[in-house]
């Protein structure tokens, strides 16, 4: 897909997610905020979905994952140990012209040059080549007068306890950058309360933070986001047979909910994280932004993160294995994704654009589990005769899921809203039902209609939508 293509799709679908009340654009009313994104009523549906699918497969699903809620806030000294205070920058480049800002090891990218997490000596010699052979420009104004690297922080400081004093060191505290810190911290009272053998995975969702240089492609990279990560501790010598499951299991969960195979790739990354052993990203095909991004990191922490807590705490974190009386620091596999990097991944799998009837038909083909709305009853008519046994079977079905109730407009135009935000199934409740007892169902995808009786709906949905 050329640019143009992925530019109109990127617009298209950020103009159905709020047209339609999925993402807004934090604080509009003040004139916006850049990087933060607000969610309406079916973002916030469509996200608790997607949480739901990932919770289901990581830990319903199995019996060696449990689960974690752990607070923002930290003891600051956490992020010391963890290496973020010090080392979680990025490469920051100016352009004195415009004044824009940006990422020097994406700048460089673009030139086919792989500065990730390269230092920035590495990069300042490859910012110099390109200037040198007078091809460094600023990506906004195209001037050549751009600044060298230097190291911008990604951590996000706040203050605690003492809300007058301008924030200084002792009273520093950070928004968490990553959500598996407190996985570590919590590590020793999982242990403890559920005492589970080894090997086993330790599993959150929350929000984190990250002051990122550039936040823009919409919800792909954002400065508030909530993460999704699995931590699974392990005996050293299992890494390798561990991470290729986890690999097959998080690979297998994107095609169980519908994203095809050719529209992922691995990507294994040559210079790791100071905290990786080895390091693989799932890649998706983001149409709208014109191909391959990272969506899921999966990574081999070896034993650094609660070496680094036992040595920064004093509390002893290893582990004793009453079967061989072995005591090891264990060493972790994990699994790591944005919420809103993978539910945008699902949406610009789902979203399209068909001709019928000489309309443009735009469907959001979600897998079924994860659409917002489950069911939309629609009345023919806004007479009681009509609305009193649609409003019932809208009550009955709610009991079980998101339904909607709509009677407004024309039948055709009510399908199309529907089929914008993803429903899988219609309703139609029309004066045959008065004396038959059943109902129109249509099928968002084929839009093919059939009459089932209104006693049969919940287990007719039931079995369609598998849940
Ligand atoms: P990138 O290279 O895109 O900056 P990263 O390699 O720093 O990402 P990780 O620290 O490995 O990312 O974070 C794990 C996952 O968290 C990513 O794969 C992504 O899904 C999500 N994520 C990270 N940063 C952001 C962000 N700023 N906005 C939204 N999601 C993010």
């Amino acid at each position: 897909m050329n640019t143009n293509d992925s530019q109109a799709r990127m617009e298209a679908i950020v103009s159905l997610c709020k047209r339609r009340g999925f993402i807004f654009a934090s604080s509009e009313i003040y004139g916006g905020f850049s990087g933060v994104y607000d969610y309406g009523h079916y973002g916030t549906l469509l996200l608790n979905n997607v949480k739901n699918a990932w919770q289901k497969s990581i830990a319903q699903e199995r019996m060696d994952v449990v689960l974690l809620d752990s607070a923002i806030f930290m003891h600051p000294m956490a992020w010391k140990a963890s290496g973020h205070v010090d080392g979680f920058n990025d490469p920051q480049i100016d352009c004195k012209k415009c004044k824009s800002r940006f990422r020097a090891d994406h700048l460089l990218e673009g030139f086919g040059i792989n500065a990730d997490k390269q230092p920035l000596e590495f990069i300042n010699q490859e910012l110099d080549k390109l200037r040198a052979d007078k091809k460094l420009a600023c990506p906004n104004c195209s001037s050549a007068d751009v600044t060298e690297a230097k190291v911008f922080s990604l951590m996000v400081k706040s203050n605690l306890g003492s809300p007058t004093d301008a924030l200084s060191e002792e009273n520093v505290v950070y928004l968490r950058p990553e959500t598996c810190g407190g996985i570590y911290l919590e590590y020793k009272n999982t242990i403890d309360s559920l005492h589970p053998k080894l090997p086993f995975g330790i599993a959150q969702i929350g929000k984190a933070f990250r002051n990122e240089i550039v936040a823009k492609q919409f919800v792909f990279r954002t400065r508030e986001f909530e993460q999704m990560e699995m931590q699974y501790f392990h005996h050293p010598s299992q890494t390798g047979d561990i991470f290729e499951g986890w690999h097959k299991d998080r690979w297998n969960f994107y095609l169980d909910y519908g994203i095809p195979e050719n529209k992922l790739n691995w990507f294994k990354h040559e210079k790791l994280a100071h905290y990786a052993s080895d390091a693989y990203d799932i890649e998706y095909n983001y149409a709208m932004l014109g191909g391959f991004k990272e969506m899921e990191g999966i990574h081999a922490r070896g034993d650094f993160d609660l070496t680094q807590h036992s040595k920064f705490s004093g509390t002893d974190l290893s582990y004793f294995d009453e079967a061989t009386k072995e005591r090891f620091v264990p060493h972790i596999v994990e699994t790591s994704v944005g919420v809103a990097r993978m539910t945008l991944a699902f949406i610009d799998n789902a979203y399209t654009e068909e001709i019928v009837n000489d309309e443009t038909r735009v469907v959001l083909k979600f897998d079924k589990r994860l659409s917002p709305v489950k069911v939309a009853v629609l009345p023919l008519s806004k007479k009681e005769e009509l609305s009193g046994p649609a409003k019932e079977i809208w009550k009955t079905l709610s009991k079980k899921f998101f339904v909607e109730y709509d009677d407004t407009q024309s039948i055709g135009k009510r399908y199309r809203r529907q089929d914008e935000i993803g429903t899988p199934y219609c309703v139609t409740v029309d004066f045959d039902t008065l004396t038959d007892n059943a109902v129109t169902v249509r099928d968002r995808d084929t839009m093919e209609q059939v009459r089932v009786p209104i006693a049969d709906l919940v287990k007719y949905f039931s079995e369609n939508l598998a849940i």
